[in-house]
């Protein structure tokens, strides 16, 4: 059925795509998510690193705004539900990964399977273990984002992405073995792999999600390692590519209101980010989109204490807040990411090779109905 859906899905797209050409979608396309972070831990990550805010990598990038955070069941959504906006289009209720709830439970295609089904290679990274929130929102479909075992179940069997690399919690060695893929567990092993091999590459690396920057990895890789590694696995390969990259524990040090884990993970971040960058930066076919699911910990920055010290700053909650969050993109299409937008507008910018004003024309989720 689900596969019916696509094919509907992809007629309709390549139509789109007969009547304005295939060029206006980029070549490859790489998407950040810093997880919970918002417009203040991007401001003290900045005065931390470089003494001043504005100035952290990715805010120099040529576009630039902000994103509409809400849920379909709250104005504070949690990071499933923003993860499955920004990947499907659709808002749901909290909790629920890519599947239309509220409303008939379908399936929501995401840009993951949108770009696999047009032959691109897609991966999925982050610092989290694999099968959390919002990774899963891109490769997954289950009522509750607590069902991990069927996250890394759709994972291994349906949207089979190329790369997967994260916390190694919930998936084994043996599964993804079984589904063909090459396992990694250590940094080292990592930067060994044969980037030109065809083999689907799973990184379980720790017991949980990885470490804190702030506390050290030990033998386990940086977020920077698993993107540019990611990146050598994906750019092998004539019809481009899809990858979602998450800087996943700033969350984590949000709702534990711990500064310095929070500016260490937002600061790995933004040098993946960076790495991204570097490499896109003389191709010209290629789309980098930096964005947040929602903000964690109500973050405000008092006082700037110089390059090498911590900020003044108050937090004032433990959970995530409603505000909006950063957006900055470059490369093909990224003119289309400024001004306000809400986190639907992510997955419609990235897969629709021409932007016309909706009210002219359905959305394509709503063409699948
Ligand atoms: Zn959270």
């Amino acid at each position: 059925m689900f596969r019916k859906k696509i094919l509907v899905f992809l007629s309709v797209g390549f139509l789109l795509l007969a009547g304005c050409t295939s060029s206006e979608l980029p070549k490859n396309t790489i998407l950040f998510i810093g997880d919970g972070m918002g417009f203040e831990q991007v401001k003290a990550a900045g005065m931390y690193l470089n003494g001043q805010a504005n100035v952290l990598g990715f805010e120099f990038l040529q576009y630039g705004g902000q994103v509409k955070t809400r849920s379909a069941s709250s104005a504070i959504t949690d990071s499933a539900a923003a993860g499955t906006s920004i990947a499907t289009g659709v808002k749901v209720n909290n909790g629920v990964i890519s599947l239309r709830i509220p409303g008939n439970e379908e399936k929501l295609l995401t840009t993951l399977e949108y770009f696999k089904a047009m032959d691109k290679k897609v991966g999925l990274v982050s610092t989290t273990f694999i099968s959390h929130a919002t990774p899963a929102s891109f490769g997954a479909h289950v009522k509750s984002r607590g069902k991990y075992k069927d996250i890394v179940k759709d994972y291994l069997s349906n949207s089979k992405p190329h790369v997967l690399l994260g916390g190694a919690k919930h998936i084994s060695r043996k599964d993804a073995e079984k589904a063909g893929y090459t396992v990694v567990t250590n940094r080292d092993e990592l930067l060994k792999h044969d980037t030109k091999s065809n083999a689907p590459l799973s990184g379980q690396f720790g017991k949980d999600h990885l470490p804190y920057e702030a506390d050290g990895l030990g033998k386990l890789p940086h977020l920077t390692d698993m993107t540019i590694t990611a990146i050598k696995i994906l750019e092998n390969h004539d019809e481009g590519f899809f990858l979602m990259v998450e800087g996943g524990k700033i969350d984590h040090a949000g709702h534990s209101n711990d500064l310095k884990r929070n500016i260490y993970e937002t600061i790995e971040f933004a040098k993946a980010v960076q790495a991204a960058v570097d490499w896109a930066a003389k191709r010209g076919d290629t789309l980098i989109v930096v964005t947040s699911d929602h903000e964690t910990g109500g973050l405000k920055v008092i006082k700037n204490n110089g390059k090498g010290n911590l900020p003044d700053v108050i937090w004032s909650s433990k959970g995530h807040t409603g505000v909006n969050v950063p957006l900055y993109a470059t490369g093909k299409n990224a003119e289309r990411f400024k001004g306000t937008i809400d986190n639907t507008d992510i997955f419609r910018f990235i897969t629709q090779p021409d932007i016309v004003p909706a009210a002219k024309k359905p959305a394509l989720q709503t063409v699948v109905n």
